[in-house]
């Protein structure tokens, strides 16, 4: 039997209706406009095309949203300064900076830098102490996505074996303890991980984050497995994810497609990430 496709796409079409519809009802009652900042260093053109896919999604949502550039040779007291500025900024109610930064800037002395009641990402040290902790906080959008992924499809995760491969901060780790959050036995497995096809084959869930193209084939994949591929990679002129899709379709019982699977999720989770922000600094309940 082949494994279902998950529609990740129709999903995010779902959310992003409902985040337009509370967006307008908010604005009618608040009469202000939710409102992300985006930092963008440098030109690398995959974070271009990132950055221009989140401008247009917050358009169609009414969110408006400001794309602030910045030269590669930006020094960090001048990053830190702009965040500063955004903190400040009573009309800005999200900041997001756009990963990866140029390599002479400390990543984690910047994010930490952004006001968490901002951070749309979830990636300041509070909002990660948060979700260690179990209290509410701004989540992850793809970690995120994927949980609401899970949860659209009926997908169990009570009691099942989890695997995350990978372990960043942006990606692994938050799933991992989204997963644990969730009552599953999770196992974390990174580039020092032995034995991984092993350990990845005890999966009843298996969420594939390594950036390493068809990585997984189907000596990862237990019968029945569902398949959560977050890869992306550009190999030549094509999109390829994590999980090499054609050698496990047959196998597993749900996969997500590369593109149109968790991709779409990160942005829908981003513009409710951006309107929680919005309600939680104007007052608005949740
Ligand atoms: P990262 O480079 O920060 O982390 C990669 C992780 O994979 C590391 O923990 C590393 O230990 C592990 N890893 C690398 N090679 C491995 C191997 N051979 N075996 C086992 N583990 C290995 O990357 P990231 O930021 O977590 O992103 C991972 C991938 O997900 C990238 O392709 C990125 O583009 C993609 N991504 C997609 C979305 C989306 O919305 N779909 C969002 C974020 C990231």
């Amino acid at each position: 039997m082949s494994a279902v496709i998950i529609d990740g796409k129709a999903l995010a079409a779902k959310i992003k209706d409902k985040v337009k519809e509370d967006v307008e009802a908010l604005v009618r009652k608040q009469r202000i406009i939710p409102h992300l900042a985006v930092i963008l260093i440098g030109s690398d053109p995959a974070s271009q095309t990132y950055v221009r896919g989140k401008e247009k999604a917050c358009e169609k949502v009414g969110i408006k949203s400001t794309v602030i550039k910045r030269e590669i040779d930006i020094t960090e007291a001048e990053i830190l300064d702009l965040i500063d500025e955004l903190n400040e900024d009573k009309t800005v109610h999200g900041i997001l900076l756009q990963l990866p930064i140029p390599k002479h800037l400390d990543a984690n002395k910047i994010i930490s830098r952004i006001d968490p009641t901002k951070d749309v990402d979830g990636f300041t040290p509070t909002n990660v102490a948060k979700l260690t902790s179990g209290y509410p906080g701004l989540v992850p959008c793809t970690p995120l996505g994927i949980m609401k992924i899970l949860d659209e499809y009926n997908i169990q995760i009570e009691g099942k074996r989890c695997v995350v491969i990978g372990r960043s901060q942006i990606v692994g780790k938050p799933m991992a303890l989204l997963l644990l959050k969730a009552n599953g036995t999770v196992t974390i497995c990174h580039s020092k991980t032995k034995e991984l096809e092993k350990v990845a084959k005890e999966a009843d869930i298996l969420v594939a984050a390594t950036g390493k193209p068809k990585m997984v084939d189907i000596n990862f994949v237990k019968k029945g497995a569902v398949l959560i591929d977050v890869g992306i990679s550009k190999v030549d002129d094509k999109l390829l994810g994590d999980i090499d899709f054609e050698s496990v379709k047959e196998v597993a019982g749900y996969i997500t497609p590369v593109p149109g699977g968790v991709g779409p999720m990160t942005i829908a989770c981003l513009l409710e990430n951006t309107v929680s922000c919005y309600k939680s600094i104007l007052g608005e309940k949740s």
